[in-house]
């Protein structure tokens, strides 16, 4: 019999590490966590731990490592806690580990995830900050140690899938016309224009489709989701921003399209559970159970479309333009939204006031080329403090 394959989960503690992890325990034959990494919610990652057995854990800090070393002995597991980025970059990059699932939050998530990528492991990709910020480096880097590279994020799995096995030769050599990225449109797709500025943290983490982390929910609700997953998908689909259509559609059961010069146009539908890309993934090229219900098209009943409202959704704008300019911009954009987007969690801004910091941000500092890692992480630093000197002018 073969052995299980040893999956590292980076982030096992968040939404998708938890169904990486729902997934994983429904095949115990093909996949074992080997190991799991948690930033804050300790004692869950301790559960996760006594369930799953992993080789090694990794947390943020020494105390907290000995405080979960010590547990976990207790409990009779020889699991290894390891600490801070360079445990995550050592979990990502072990040669026992067959696939990584990147499923930190934001850009801490970048040096591990490029770890696994160097390593030459199965990428598992949900962490598509990570992405945004070095896509140059990143897929040089996936060329280089022939890493697999395969997309969670739905609309990046659902347009993987709808493309044809080898498309390394580019969209127009398999005759892609254009890739349309679907968007529910989040929580604020109709609420009256003025206000907008008045809704809270909770509002905006009240997706009406998806269950997820209150960033990418924040991000959902201000469309800068879909305009990080446009510069994802350029990346990932050797795709220019202007072959790229972003297309609401409420429902969130078509999970992108692919429009061919023929005129046909190829959909990937599902109900809207992360277990399917990420089963999808985890399998590729087979197909596993996820534990998703099938699909039923009569209770869908009807697939609605409508174009995006910029005037309502500025940081689709915002994200488009840094997708044109390159260089450091997508870089800039992800961070000044990050610093942004905690701030609105913290009730320091309003809901408007995340494009207003990001448009300064792309304004004030200048795009400057990124050929390293030092110079991703220079401008990372710049716009956080572009970005944070926003706040304090505005006493928040
Ligand atoms: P989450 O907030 O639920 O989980 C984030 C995970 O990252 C947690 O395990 C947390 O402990 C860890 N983490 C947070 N800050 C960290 C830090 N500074 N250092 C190390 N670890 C840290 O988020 P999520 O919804 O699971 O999203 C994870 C990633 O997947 C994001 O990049 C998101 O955009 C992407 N994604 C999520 C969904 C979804 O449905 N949840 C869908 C598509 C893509
Ligand atoms: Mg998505």
């Amino acid at each position: 019999m073969t052995q299980p394959q040893r999956i590292t989960v980076l982030g096992a503690t968040g939404s998708i590490g938890l169904s990486t992890l729902d997934v994983i325990a429904r095949h115990p034959e093909r996949y074992q966590a080997f190991a799991l990494s948690g930033f804050s919610r300790l004692t869950e990652l301790e559960a996760l731990c006594l369930r799953h057995r992993p080789c090694f854990a990794a947390v943020p800090d020494a105390d907290s490592a000995r405080h979960l070393q010590g547990s976990l002995l207790a409990a009779g597991l020889e699991t290894r806690v390891l600490v801070g980025e360079q445990g995550l970059c050592e979990i990502a990059a072990h040669p026992d580990v067959d696939a990584v699932m990147a499923a930190i939050v934001g850009a801490a998530g970048l040096q591990p995830t490029l770890a696994a990528v160097e390593a030459g492991k199965r990428v598992l990709l949900a962490n598509k900050e990570a992405l945004v910020m070095s896509g140059a480096l990143f897929m040089q880097s996936v060329r280089r140690s022939n890493a697999v590279l395969l997309p969670i994020d739905s609309e990046h799995n659902a347009i993987f899938q709808c493309l044809p096995t080898d498309y390394s030769r580019g969209l127009a050599d398999v005759g892609v016309r254009r890739i349309l990225l679907t968007a529910s449109g989040g929580p604020f797709r109709e609420l009256p224009l003025e206000r907008l500025p008045d809704v809270s943290p909770e509002q905006a983490c009240a997706h009406p489709n998806w269950s997820m982390g209150r960033k990418i929910s924040v991000d959902s609700a201000s469309m800068m989701n879909k305009g990080l997953e446009l510069i994802e998908a350029c990346w990932l689909f050797d795709a220019r921003p202007a072959q790229i259509e972003v297309v609401i559609h409420p429902q969130s059961v078509i999970h992108s399209l692919v429009d061919y010069v023929d005129g046909s146009v190829l959909a990937q539908l599902g109900n809207p559970d992360m277990r399917t890309p990420i089963s999808h993934a985890l399998a590729w090229p087979e197909r596993i159970d996820s534990g998703v219900s099938a699909l039923d098209l009569f209770s869908v009943a009807r697939l609605d479309f409508q174009a995006p409202d910029e005037q309502r959704f500025p940081c689709l704008r915002l994200a488009r333009q840094a997708a044109e300019a390159g260089a450091s911009a997508p870089a800039m954009l992800n961070a000044a939204n990050e610093v942004a987007v905690a701030a609105f969690l913290d009730r320091r801004i309003r809901f408007t006031e995340i494009a207003s910091i990001i448009d300064e941000v792309l304004n004030r500092e200048a795009v400057i080329a990124v050929e390293t890692l030092d110079a991703v992480l220079q401008a990372d630093v710049r716009a956080r403090a572009v970005a944070g000197q926003w706040l304090v002018r505005h006493g928040r």
